[in-house]
């Protein structure tokens, strides 16, 4: 495991420091895939099996979880004092429940999954998927791409040339869903790619796993919009519409929500209290304390 991040884990279990008043607090980990152990995907968004499998044990070995995020917010609304670790898998990979479910069961850990419902339902490729295979299959030796008033120039010659360029172009995506579209397709045809990338999210069938194995699943939009580039009606729309369509998939309905991105705004905090969501999280670093949860 990560260096840093097990010394983090591991002063999660710590006594409280002075000063502390030793209040519950709630420390949401938030993942996305899980590749398997050895795997070295270009677009490397998530974890090993094995890393996860380490984090599960070290977690349950400390008595710190890991829980849902519900579980973790009803544990601070109770006010016991005291430490818990939530896991989250944004995005509703297959491998989420192919890899961390059986992690989590034998461990009896617990986790929340969002599930983006409309890319789910659609069979539909998330962008940066699209994104990440142009790069990686592309025959092309570099990049030259005029975006945003600036030029990339960018060698692919060999794979860690083609993951730095990956990096450089990821931060041009985050705009809203019909320039994000258009820049896709440049992208593609300056790279040559007409190939398509598979879609790897689980399938309906699977993401109802997780529910019947007494795991939390929320929503996550439906077609992962970076929310604060929208409107609000449209924020809304993705908003009710994935609590919508996870409650006609699966039957139940998602108390919880993750912003895609981690962005938002006042319209998107509205569009979920309108949802009849509970809660929603984003990706700012730090603790949870009881009181976060009416802004959360
Ligand atoms: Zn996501």
């Amino acid at each position: 495991m990560n260096g840093r991040l097990l010394r983090w884990l591991m002063s999660l279990a710590l006594p409280p420091v002075n000063g502390s008043d030793g209040g519950p607090r709630l420390t949401i980990l938030r993942h996305h895939r899980v590749f398997e152990s050895g795997a070295r995907p270009l677009y490397r968004l998530g974890v090993s099996e094995r890393v996860l499998a380490e984090q599960v044990a070290m977690l349950r070995g400390a008595g710190l979880g890991p829980v849902t995020v519900a579980e973790g917010l009803e544990r601070l609304a109770e006010g016991r004092p005291g430490r818990w670790v939530a896991f989250s898998f944004d995005d509703g990979y297959a491998d989420n429940v192919r890899r961390a479910l059986p992690i989590l069961r034998r461990a009896g850990g617990r986790a929340t999954f969002y599930l983006t419902a409309g890319l789910i339902d659609e069979r539909r490729v998330p962008w940066w998927d699209i994104m990440a295979h142009a790069i990686a299959t592309s025959r092309r030796a570099r990049l030259v791409w005029d975006i945003a008033g600036r030029r990339l120039d960018l060698p692919l010659g060999d794979e860690r040339s083609r993951r730095a360029a990956l990096a450089q172009v990821l931060p041009c995506f985050r705009v809203d869903p019909a320039e994000q579209a258009r820049r896709l397709d440049a992208l593609r045809e300056m790279l040559g790619v007409t190939s398509h990338a598979e879609c790897e999210l689980a399938t309906w069938d699977e993401a109802a796993q997780l529910a019947e194995a007494g795991m939390e699943v929320g929503a996550h939009t439906l077609d992962h919009p970076y929310l604060d580039h929208l409107p609000p009606a449209a924020q809304g729309a993705e908003i009710t519409g994935s609590v919508e369509r996870i409650h006609a998939r699966l039957g139940l309905r998602p108390e919880g929500f993750a912003f895609p991105g981690g962005a938002y705004d006042a319209a998107s905090v509205e569009a979920c209290r309108r949802a009849g969501l509970a809660y929603a999280v984003t990706t700012r670093a730090g603790d949870n304390r009881a009181r976060a949860r009416a802004s959360s």
